[in-house]
């Protein structure tokens, strides 16, 4: 850490940029929040932490932000990230996040920061050519939402090779989880995520859950993903801004174990002692049968070693979230 420089956190109010946050605040740095409030929830923010309510679009604003703080790097989570969506306004997606990111890559490059951090994606990788995924697998994004995070990825690494802006990419598999504190947790309306839809119908919010589809190529025939921890992600995060010291990378961050999503249900279960019904559907446009991540150059370069491997203790991280916070954040 920098003494004297500040960290500018835009989506800090959202589900991994608030768990971001905590952690950054926990390892004693100083940070401020730049949040639409379209997603996020201003309670998933600290009262004590500045925060601005504003949209990246507006450039204005970011100039003042950089000029009111000395910020020393920025962590990007702000930005639309639902796959589905991206395929039904592929604009949206190419648009405003491009746009959005440009914004503030010109403003962080005008006010001399030259550090940055990007959430980015598993989707850049569509259906990978062999898992599991490390850095080297060809990059064909599956839907607009992977292709606006890859025209991230290649500004940054031109900002890079221009004005010397170190950048950490950092492609989350599927996040999940919240804040062992019970503080922190998942909070999307409508929810789309798997764990979360899960737990509502344990809660008794939901009557059943809908599998996408049970004849994709997997064991059990129903779609494998690797789970990682939201404080895991966060704390790539952290030990990113640490490899900016000295050059800019890639790092692909999930847990190397894959889960079916019959398989996440009977967490659940296991988790909650409850009865989840199911009904089995079509598939979801767009979903691969199989992601897993190979994270070695996560844990080699970074020194990053998730704290919640294992798919039952996040899944319980989610549950106690969900039993203290059934409305979520309540806004
Ligand atoms: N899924 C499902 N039913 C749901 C929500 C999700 O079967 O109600 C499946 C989805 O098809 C995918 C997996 O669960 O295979 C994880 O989906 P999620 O939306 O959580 O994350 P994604 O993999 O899209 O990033």
């Amino acid at each position: 850490m920098t003494t004297g420089e500040t960290l500018l956190v835009t989506g800090g109010a959202g589900y991994v940029g608030s768990h971001c946050v905590a952690e950054l605040r926990a390892r004693g740095h100083r940070v401020v929040v730049l949040d639409n409030l379209q997603q996020g929830h201003r309670a998933a923010v600290p009262t004590d932490v500045p925060f601005v309510a504003g949209d990246l679009a507006d450039a204005a604003l970011l100039r003042r932000v950089f000029a009111e703080h000395r910020i020393g790097a920025v962590l990007h989570f702000a930005a639309n990230s639902l796959v589905g969506e991206s395929m039904r306004d592929p604009f949206k997606y190419v648009g405003d996040n491009v746009t959005n990111a440009l914004n503030l890559l010109r403003a962080a490059v005008d006010a001399g920061t030259r550090r940055f951090v990007l959430s980015s994606t598993a989707n850049l990788f569509g259906t990978p050519e062999r898992t599991p995924i490390d850095e080297t697998v060809t990059i064909d994004p599956g839907s607009p939402y992977g292709e606006s995070k890859f025209i991230v990825e290649r500004m940054l690494h031109w900002a890079d090779r221009v004005y010397g802006l170190r950048f950490a990419c950092l492609r989350y598999f599927n996040a999940a989880g919240a804040h062992p504190d019970g503080t922190l947790g998942e909070d999307h309306d409508p929810e789309t995520h798997l764990i979360p839809i899960v737990l509502d119908a344990a809660l008794g919010k939901r009557s059943h859950v809908e599998i996408f589809g049970d004849d994709y190529a997997t064991p059990d025939g129903t779609c494998v993903r690797d789970y990682v921890h939201v404080c895991d992600l966060a704390d790539a995060h952290v030990k990113a801004l640490d490899l900016l010291a000295t050059r800019s990378g890639h790092f692909n961050l999930g847990n190397g174990q894959g889960y079916s999503v019959k398989q996440v249900i009977e967490a659940a279960r296991r988790v909650t002692g409850r009865d989840i019904a199911v009904k089995v559907g079509p598939r979801r446009p767009g979903d691969p049968a199989t992601l897993v991540a190979a994270s070695a150059r996560a844990m080699s370069e970074l020194g990053w070693t998730p704290r919640f491997p294992d798919l039952d203790a996040i899944v319980r991280t989610a549950w106690e979230w969900k039993r203290r916070h059934p409305d979520g954040y309540g806004d």
